[in-house]
């Protein structure tokens, strides 16, 4: 059987019609959320906007983790904190996948400081705090096909 990839961002044109191809990207539900049993509850946002949740484990971080996944914000006066935070609780690492699922993601979670989230996203209706804030969601498609890989095998995801 054919196995179909559908990691990379593209939009395909036939015409005047510009199809959006189905992308996957990584989520993380944080602490601050899974403490307060919200896991449900943000899954519902993704799957009531058409994304699929087609991998999902909850796991404790170690602290060797935290600070791999979050390296690209070493040298940020907030890593230390980051990564105890990240460390402090069970968190649930999903893919998700559907139509534009890295920019719509980041749609559904809101600004990063959910004083600045928009109206109906998860940020702003869950998020504690600039730092305890609910959810990550991959930034852009190429940094989603890296963090899948750090997280998931192929044969753990389940289209
Ligand atoms: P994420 O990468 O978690 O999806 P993001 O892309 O919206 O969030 P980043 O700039 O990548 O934001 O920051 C990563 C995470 O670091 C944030 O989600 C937040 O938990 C924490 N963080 C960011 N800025 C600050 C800050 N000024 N003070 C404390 N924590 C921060
Ligand atoms: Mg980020």
């Amino acid at each position: 059987m054919r196995r179909r990839r559908y990691n990379r961002a593209a939009i395909i044109r036939l015409g005047n019609l510009a199809i959006m191809a189905v992308e996957r990207t990584l989520s993380i539900i944080k602490p601050d959320a899974t403490r307060r049993n919200l896991t449900g509850k943000i899954n519902a946002r993704f799957e009531d906007r058409g994304i699929r949740i087609v991998a999902q484990k909850r796991v404790r971080l170690s602290r060797a983790q935290a600070e791999d996944f979050y390296a690209v914000h070493r040298e940020r006066p907030f890593f230390a904190d980051l990564v105890k935070f990240m460390i402090s609780g069970p968190v649930v690492i999903q893919v998700l996948e559907g139509d534009n699922a890295v920019a719509l993601n980041r749609e559904i979670m809101g600004a990063t400081n959910p004083a600045n989230a928009a109206p109906g996203t998860i940020r702003k209706d869950f998020a504690v705090s600039i730092e305890a804030n609910s959810v990550h969601g991959s930034d852009s498609a190429e940094t989603a096909r890296n963090e899948i890989a750090f997280f998931f095998a192929g044969s753990e995801i389940c289209p």
